[in-house]
């Protein structure tokens, strides 16, 4: 092992699947905020289809230059899974038969009450100096090799082992330059560049805590870095910064870490002892299925209603006829009488509603493509029902829809004052 500082690393990420577009390549991007979280910054992502000799020159290049290589992929039984021969090239090694992982894969189809297929047993070689790091979760282990004084990584392709591997293989061996200290405040309501402008000379690219944003389906988080060498130093700046981004927009946060708006209402609704109904008509259950993406979600929320035409909206919630003639199914007034009836039908708590017109087709003039009404109606008769005038398109109104829904039960739930949401237009 080569045991100066990782001071620079590179990812590569390995196979056809990945070139051709047919599969995104999410390891490169989890591995390097694992890495560049704890100081150690990755400066090139390369992605490389399944070829000996490619790889093979790619990973000498890159252990010429970089303190540590991480790889992904191609260490399957198959033929096109290089990563092993290509690593035992650029090493000049030949490959070895490892006893103890051959009788890891053994063990493992024994496990299984399968037996092994010859073509398993490639994945139990490896070059002669390299080791091999068991996967507990699959079947090809990965390798780690030194060439001149880079620490060179192997890790299974399929996020669910490269994961793992990387936790207990991986990340006991980093060696940082320096220290890396992270916080994340995430934010709704506001659009990015508004926090931008907000957040002013606190995003100066000079500044220790440097501070941040990244926007992601309407959720815009500040994200704060020190780096540094003294962690008690890094934790009192963090403090001051965090601080200063709440004085400016705490109003915004709805939570203290990298989390989602869904899970922070169920969290309160979970604290609160309340419940939850939906009833979503443009969303079609959005909501619905962003609450139950929640583990223990089932304390909080009783389940939805997709009433998409009129009929269901009489029928699954009481909207009045009545209405529907005079206001139209996209009105505050129908709005509010889902939520109305959803709340008395289930017995929930709360009730939120979602009535719009995500198109293409269907805007007027006067309720173009883009206006969504959002209603909710909680305990002790209190309401809130606003109309959003959303750009972009279907898939993008009606994701927008659904966290404009969270963040107004978020601010009901958190007893805020009504706080004015981006999107928001008055009626
Ligand atoms: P391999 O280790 O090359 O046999 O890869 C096995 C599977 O892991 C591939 O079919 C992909 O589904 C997945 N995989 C490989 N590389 C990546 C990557 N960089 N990001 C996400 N998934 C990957
Ligand atoms: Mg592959």
């Amino acid at each position: 092992m080569a045991t100066h500082t990782h001071s620079t690393a590179a990812i590569l990420s390995i196979g056809d699947e990945l070139t051709l577009g047919q599969k995104l390549d999410t390891n490169a991007q989890w591995l390097s905020s694992q890495l560049s979280n704890r100081g150690v910054v990755p400066r090139v992502h390369i992605t490389l289809a399944d070829g000996l000799e490619d790889l093979t020159e790619r990973i000498k290049d890159l252990a010429k230059t970089h303190d540590l290589v991480v790889m992904t992929g191609g260490l399957g039984p198959t033929a096109d899974d290089l990563t092993r021969l290509a690593l035992a090239n650029a090493m000049g090694n030949e490959l070895v038969e490892d006893a103890e992982a051959l009788a890891a894969l053994i063990a493992r189809f024994e496990r299984a009450g399968r037996t092994m297929a010859e073509a398993n047993k490639v994945q139990a070689l490896r070059p002669v100096n390299a080791q091999c790091l068991p996967n507990p979760m699959g079947t090809a282990p990965g390798l780690h090799a030194t060439i001149g004084s880079s620490d060179v990584y192997c890790l299974p392709g399929p996020p669910r082992e490269n994961r793992p591997m990387f936790e207990n293989h991986l990340l006991p061996k980093l060696r940082p330059e320096r220290l890396v200290l992270t916080r994340v405040l995430p934010t709704v309501g506001v659009g990015e560049s508004t926090v931008a402008d907000l957040l002013g000379d606190l995003m100066s690219r000079d500044r220790n805590p440097l501070v941040g944003t990244t926007a992601s389906s309407s959720v815009v988080s500040v994200r704060m870095r020190y780096e540094g060498s003294d962690e008690t130093e890094g934790q009192r700046l963090l403090d001051e910064t965090e601080a200063e981004v709440r004085r400016i927009i705490g109003e915004h946060v709805f939570a203290n870490q990298d989390q989602s708006l869904a899970k922070t209402v169920v969290e309160l609704m979970i604290e609160q002892d309340k419940t939850l109904a939906t009833v979503e008509s443009c969303t079609g259950g959005m909501i619905g299925q962003e609450i139950t993406d929640i583990p223990g979600s089932s304390a909080a929320y009783v389940g939805g209603f997709v009433t998409y035409t009129n009929q269901m909206k009489i029928e699954q919630v009481g909207v009045s006829q009545h209405s529907l003639n005079e206001h139209g199914a996209v009105s505050r007034e129908v709005c509010l009488e889902m939520a109305l009836g959803g709340q008395e039908r289930s017995g929930a708590d709360y009730s939120v509603s979602v009535t719009g017109i995500a198109g293409p087709g269907g805007g007027t003039e006067e309720k173009p493509v883009g206006t969504v009404w959002i209603g909710l109606v909680g305990p002790d008769g209190k309401e809130d029902v606003r109309r959003f005038m959303f750009a972009g398109d279907r898939s993008l109104i009606r994701s927008r829809s659904a966290t404009m829904a969270l963040a107004m039960l978020w601010g009901m739930l958190a007893g805020k004052p009504r706080i004015e949401l981006f999107w928001e237009s008055a009626d």
